[in-house]
Order: structure tokens, then sequence, then C-alpha cells
């Protein structure tokens, strides 16, 4: 297959785990007799600097006609004097709008070689398996109106959802369970919220187009606990935008290595951007030490949702826990025994494994 990939290196480490997702790729395309050809704009601090915008309006098109989109990360405290709406942040907000990209899937699972890391005990997070379906583009951060009141005396946000963001959400919840062990929770606060009685109510409709799916609904606050108390009760989470954010941020330490955590953000038609869960980390950036393995797992991501490559995705899992279990590491997790390694090295370990 030929596919083109947009390449949004960033800020910070951004660029130097980006090498390393290509080099993965390219692996993957000599592997799987593909070819995946690469263009390079500019998003972030990066995009300030040299366009005077976080988000250059040839950035936008370049994606829209893309196949697919890797991101690395953005900001650092060179911009961090910018007002909101004109930060390195602001531009990977302004691309998910643009590209309508609603659902933000995060997988979190525990790599048994680095279990000892996590804050939880083993026994608890062993085989643990999550994927968190957080709605992206509407909810509490996007409603109208919000702000202050003239004299600063009142403040307000609106949660506000139409029928059909809930339901196009809801039903991606319901096809990754399908696609998994057939676990959904859906998390709500429908005993304050209307919101949430409407995200129920939706939530029940679909459940009869999936007979092979098991729906539980949870509070946030128990969920939140529950994370904690028992991960491994959860196959797929499904939310919306605000309780996804705080709990996949929560589920992200249970496997403790926020440099091993890829993401996706999708919209209907396939079109995805990819990127790892940790940001721009500009205490090491330029050192050659970061993680390359969230980046490089956020591009197995991008097979799979993106170009449908199933087996390609699996490869590429597959050569990164391989790569763990053979005792290799970076600086960042925690090493009891083995071997540490710069990013090139971690990449070139994982090219091999492939
Ligand atoms: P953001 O606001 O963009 O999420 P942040 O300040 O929350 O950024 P990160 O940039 O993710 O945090 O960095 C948090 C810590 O984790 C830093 O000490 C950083 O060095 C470390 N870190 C993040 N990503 C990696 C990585 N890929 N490899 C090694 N260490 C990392
Ligand atoms: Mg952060």
């Amino acid at each position: 297959m030929k596919k083109q990939v947009i390449l949004l290196p960033g800020d910070g480490v951004g660029p130097e785990i980006m090498a390393g997702a290509k080099a993965v790729l390219d692996a993957v395309a000599m592997e799987f007799n593909h070819e995946f050809t690469y263009h390079e704009h500019a998003i972030g601090g990066d995009a300030i600097d040299r366009f005077d915008t976080p988000l250059p309006e040839d950035t936008i098109k370049a994606c829209q006609t893309a196949d697919a989109v890797l991101l690395g990360a953005v900001g650092g405290p060179k911009w961090s004097g910018r007002p909101a709406s004109g930060s390195p942040e602001s531009g990977l907000l302004g691309i998910r709008k643009a590209l309508g990209l609603f659902a933000n899937l995060r997988p979190v699972q525990s790599f048994t070689p680095l279990m000892h890391a996590s804050p939880l005990k083993t026994e608890l997070v062993a085989g643990c398996d999550i994927m968190i379906v957080r709605e992206l583009t509407s909810g509490l951060y996007f409603g109208r109106p919000s702000g202050r009141s003239a004299d600063g005396s009142e403040v307000v946000d609106t949660l506000h959802y139409t029928r059909e963001e809930i339901e196009r959400i809801v039903v991606r919840g319901f096809e990754a369970a399908r696609k998994r062990k057939g676990r959904l929770t859906s998390v709500d606060k429908a005993n304050v919220l209307e919101s949430s009685r409407m995200w129920r109510e939706i939530v029940e409709e679909k459940a009869r187009d999936y007979p092979d799916v098991t729906v539980e609904h949870q509070l946030v606050d128990a969920a939140a606990m529950k994370l904690i108390t028992n991960p491994r009760h959860f196959d797929v989470i499904v939310t919306e935008n605000m309780f996804g954010d705080i709990l996949s941020d929560e589920a992200s330490v249970l496997t403790g290595s926020i440099g091993m955590l890829p993401s996706a953000s999708l919209r209907a038609d396939g079109l995805g951007l990819y990127e790892p869960v940790h940001g721009s980390a500009p205490d090491i950036a330029g050192e050659g030490i970061a993680n390359p393995l969230g980046m490089i797992l956020s591009a197995a991501m991008m097979l799979k949702y993106s170009f449908g490559m199933e087996e390609e995705a699996e490869a590429v899992e597959k050569a990164v826990i391989d790569c763990l279990e053979a005792g290799n590491h970076t600086h960042d997790l925690d090493v009891k025994n083995g071997n540490v390694f710069g990013t090139d090295m971690m990449v070139r370990k994982v090219v091999e494994n492939l």
C-alpha cells in the first residue's frame, strides 16, 4: 500500500523521537512491502519561531489531504510568556479542531518488564489492559457561554453536547469493545448532570446494536476510585471530554512510565493524528536520551487505525515488548537491571527486532 504521512515534530524532544518513529515505519515498509512518503510541517513553538503562528495555514492544509498525521510534542519554557490563544499548545488544540478529530483513544497496558515502576502493587496492575475513549472536541472545554462577568463577580463554563456528538463517540466505544474483550464501561455523572442523563440514554440505545458487548455505567467519582483499586476490571472506558481528560491522566500512571504511552485522535473517515501522551520534555531535549517508545507505539496505532494494517501494528508492538524483555531501557524507565540506552540505540533495537 502507498500512504502519505504528515510529520509534525514540534518542540523539545519531539524531533528526536519523530526520527525514531520514521526509522521504524521505514522498517515496516520494507518488511511488509509498503510505500510510505513523509512531509514535514511546523506546529507549536517551532512554528511560532519560523512563521510567527503556532498553526500555519500550510500545516492545516497538508494534514487535511494526508492519510495520517504523526505529532511529536509542542511547548516549552521559551514560549511560556505568550497568551493562551497564541501559545504552542493552542496549535495542537487548533489542529484537532480543524481536522474534526473527535475521538481520543488512549491505551494503557502494563509491560511486564516495567511493572516494578508502577506506584501500585504488581498484583494489582499485572495484566492491566485498558482503552480509554474520550470525546475530544465538545463538552465543557468548548461550550458557550464561557467567561467572566464585567465586574468579575461571576464566572460561567457551559457543558454542551448535541445528540449527534454523543452518538458518534459512544459508537466508537462500542466498536473498540467489540474488537477487544467485549466489555464497555460508560462513565458519566448521571445523578447530577442532564448531559450525563442523555449520555446514558444514548449508550442504552446503542447497546441494542451491540448484543455482543457487555455494558455498565459508572459515575465518574466511583470510576476514578476503581481505576486504582481494581484497574483490571476495565476493558474499554467511554466518556465525555473533561472526565476523559482526568481519567486518562490517572490511568497513565498505572503502568508507571509516561514515555511509553501512545494516543490517537480520530475522526469517522479514518484520518487520525497520533502522538505520545508525554509532553516536550524540555529538561532533556537535545540530549539524545528521550524514550522513543511512546512515539513508536503511536506510529503502530496509526498503522492499525488509519491504514488498517493490523499485522504490521502488532509486529511493531511485539518488537517494542521484545526490546524491553531483552533488558533494554531508556533512562526514564527506572531500570533494575539491564542496559540503559539513548534514543537512537533504543530505536535501533526495535528495528532489529522487527
Ligand atoms: P505537557 O504540559 O506538554 O504535558 P509536562 O510538563 O506535563 O508537559 P512532559 O514534557 O511530559 O511534562 O515531561 C514530564 C517529565 O517526564 C519530564 O521530567 C520529562 O523529562 C519526562 N519525560 C517526558 N517524556 C519523556 C520521554 N519520552 N523520555 C524520557 N523522559 C520523558
Ligand atoms: Mg502534562
